[in-house]
């Protein structure tokens, strides 16, 4: 692993090589995790990414105390997909969640994750964890589908996304769609709840969860709203930013990083708690303003250019991870195996996983345990990575015009992400024998792949 280290903290490393597996087994010592999962913040759309006008002190300090990944990447490009990715460490077309004719779940969807899939919650749960979920969840917005139902002891938030609502979208069917429900647990508690104050009360319920469960082992999933579109941002908040009114968006979502990090800090749980912020998806750039950027990454949100599958990703555990910057390839399906690795939990024998244990990477500054990743759009493998090589098998064009075109490109298309970070300079004809290499990765990860059948196709109107 190449890293460049941000701090030297000579006793982190001495504590990360002592391998973070040795404290398995006794309760007290087991870790706690913590994902804030934005949702369509772009690689630039915070200072630590080099973002220039939105002013995130908070996300940029976790950054200086842990390890700020540069090539973290998500399942697919678009909500449910990446969510069902991140929390069952399993490509959508493994799990379900994705479609051919509809990329997400609406609120007319007929379902929602199976309840054959094992998302972390459920493992973590088993294993004595108390686990919790606020915010936008989007893999089931009604029983057996819920959070409460895959695991999660408690929930509050609005199980899809924002504009999903007849009052907020002017979508083909959003008329059609009932108001946006605020729910508790299992049931909805509000009808259309104010969005300007939703990331406040997200981050009390969060920093609530905290406190109640600080002297027991627990999982945090806070996922939220925002800077999905329709933007809405506290009264205290707005015009804080030079960015306009996404930039206080994200401004308010680096004030609750800030209480959250708090919220461990004030109850002794910095040292053995592994926070991570990441993103669902790259910057839904057809909303022109009101959506982020992908800084020096190509398009964003919905291709599978790498400004829509490459996030942000900041992982945090003070004294255990190095502070660093690391440029090894990881995704969030790891997530899975790593955390139950972590919590001295066996790996499921029974479950094909897509996920890796990246311990290793975080604590003691090996290599990742991955170099491909495998870009899918519905039920189609549409490019392939390995190592720093990215091949094109079909390439979405016209985002910006919203008539976007999936077309089958007329010569080889290979990219060098890594000296070429903006996929500007096919290098195909210089180097035939990396496109043939590959095209075979490709076939061989095709092979042992059963697609389950799609559940976001599943609608009850068109
Ligand atoms: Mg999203």
């Amino acid at each position: 692993m190449k890293t460049l280290k941000t701090l030297s903290v000579v006793s982190a490393a001495l504590l990360s090589n002592m391998g973070y597996t040795q404290a398995a087994g006794n309760a007290n010592s087991k870790p706690n995790f913590v994902v804030i999962f934005c949702d369509d913040l772009g690689y630039g759309d915070i200072g630590c990414y080099g973002n220039p006008t939105i002013l995130t002190p908070n996300i940029d300090r976790m950054a200086c105390e842990g390890l700020k990944m540069n090539q973290f990447y998500v399942g697919v490009a678009i909500s449910t997909p990446s969510r069902s990715s991140l929390l069952t460490g399993r490509l959508p077309v493994r799990n379900g969640m994705y479609g051919d004719k509809a990329g997400v779940l609406f609120p007319n969807s007929k379902a929602g994750l199976g309840q054959d899939e094992v998302t972390i919650a459920k493992v973590l749960k088993e294993n004595g964890y108390a686990t919790g979920c606020v915010g936008k969840w989007h893999l089931g917005a009604f029983s057996p589908y819920l959070p409460t139902d895959h695991g999660f002891d408690t929930y509050f938030g609005i199980p899809y996304s924002n504009d999903m609502s007849p009052v907020q979208n002017k979508g083909r069917h959003a008329a059609k769609f009932p108001p946006t429900p605020l729910i508790l647990d299992g049931k909805q508690i509000e009808s259309e709840p104010d969005q300007g104050e939703l990331t406040r009360r997200y981050t009390e319920k969060a920093t609530d969860f905290i406190k109640q469960h600080k002297d027991e082992p627990f999982f945090l999933y806070f996922a939220h709203t925002f800077p999905h579109i329709p933007l809405y941002t506290n009264a205290r908040f707005e015009g804080t930013s030079k960015r306009g009114l996404y930039g206080d968006v994200v401004q308010e979502i680096d004030w609750s990083v800030g209480e959250v990090l708090k919220a461990l800090q004030q109850n002794g749980l910095e040292e053995n708690t592994l926070v991570i912020f990441t993103s669902d998806n790259g910057p839904w750039l057809t909303e022109l303003e009101n959506g982020g950027s992908a800084g020096p990454l190509k398009d964003g949100k919905g291709t599978w250019w790498e400004g829509g599958f490459r996030v942000p990703a900041i992982f945090r555990m003070p004294g255990k991870i190095t502070p660093a910057i690391n440029d090894d390839i990881m995704a969030s399906m790891d997530l899975f195996p790593t955390f139950l690795t972590m919590a001295g939990i066996p790996l499921p024998k029974d479950i094909t996983l897509d996920g890796v244990n990246q311990l290793p990477m975080l604590m003691e500054e090996k290599s990742s345990a991955r170099d491909e990743i495998f870009y899918w759009w519905g039920s189609e493998l549409m490019a392939v990575r390995k190592g720093s090589w990215k091949y094109y098998f079909k390439t979405i064009q016209d985002q910006y015009l919203r008539t976007v075109k999936i077309e089958t490109p007329a010569k080889p298309l290979l990219y060098n992400v890594e000296t070429d970070i903006s996929e500007k300079f096919n290098k195909a004809t210089d180097h035939p024998e990396i496109v043939r290499q590959l095209i075979q990765v490709a076939e061989n990860h095709k092979k042992g792949m059963v697609i389950k059948p799609s559940v976001c196709d599943l609608i009850s109107f068109e």
